[in-house]
């Protein structure tokens, strides 16, 4: 539907689209995300990672649907979801959608962000899920949490179609930094049954049951590696150098070769605490 450096958007089901980001390439969205388009609004899921690549997105959504979005829904804080805030709100008349916890981590942590915006944003329920009415179909915005302390997933039920955000990765190691590994596990699963036609990763290729069992298998290897480096007294760091991706996934990349041995050593945290 658009291909650019930085991505192309990929059309997963009637009114529904997804930006499938290159951040190996380009990292003017860097973030994946989406459109899910209604007869009364517009739904821009993500406002990646600068201004440039959420405009580019907002313009890519009013060809798509043939009119401006409504909606700008973000997953969780980390800057290259919400790095492009300004340029996904722009001048137009249309409400940003945060947990208070994602609000609350956007405007304390990332330098530089809108806190106009951000204090001008609609909380979504941390507790419970929320509907985004669109007329003749609705957005489910399911709240959860593993990835940071505040994720959400957007659902389609009726169309099989779960935008992830970054709970889910394919073909690219997850980045724990803020994880809480056993709350990540327990998120994926949960997301995994609901069998979808179409889960939208936040990084990496679209994904189907299939490639979620896998990324679940993986995420399972790291624990298993984790509680091994402890048996051995090993640092999360040398743990990480020797970690292997389990067979079928060594063609998975990474951001950054740290990776390994941040997903152990949150895993070697949690379980060494009381
Ligand atoms: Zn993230």
């Amino acid at each position: 539907m658009a291909s650019e450096p930085w991505g192309r958007i990929e059309h997963v089901a009637e009114g529904v689209w997804a930006l499938v980001s290159n951040p190996l390439v380009d990292r003017t969205t860097l973030c994946n995300g989406g459109i899910v388009a209604g007869r009364t609004g517009v739904v821009v899921i993500e406002a990646f990672a600068s201004e440039a690549g959420a405009r580019w997105m907002l313009e890519q959504a009013t060809r798509l649907t043939g009119r401006a979005p409504t909606h700008v829904v973000v997953t969780h804080y980390h800057s290259d979801h919400t790095g492009g805030l300004s340029g996904a709100m722009g001048d137009g008349e249309r409400g940003l959608l945060a947990t208070a916890v994602t609000r609350d981590l956007t405007l304390e942590r990332n330098r530089g962000a809108p806190s106009e915006i951000l204090r001008n944003a609609q909380e979504i329920d941390g507790g419970s899920p929320t509907e985004i009415d669109l007329g003749d179909r609705s957005v489910i915005v399911v709240p959860r949490r593993g990835h940071t302390g505040s994720d959400v997933t957007l659902e389609i039920p009726e169309q099989g179609v779960v935008f992830c955000g970054d709970l889910v990765w394919n073909n690219m190691f997850p980045n724990y930094v803020d994880a809480m590994p056993s709350r990540l596990t327990q998120a994926v699963r949960l997301i995994r049954l609901r069998g979808a036609n179409t889960y939208v990763p936040g990084h990496g290729p679209l994904a189907d049951d299939a490639a979620l069992d896998a990324y679940i298998g993986l995420l399972d290897d790291v624990e298993a590696a984790a509680r091994r480096a402890l048996e051995r007294g090993m640092g999360a760091e040398e743990a990480g150098r020797e970690y292997r991706l389990p067979s079928g996934l060594e063609k998975w990349t990474l951001f950054n070769p740290g990776y390994f041995g941040r997903a152990i050593g949150a895993w070697m945290t949690e379980l060494q605490s009381p």
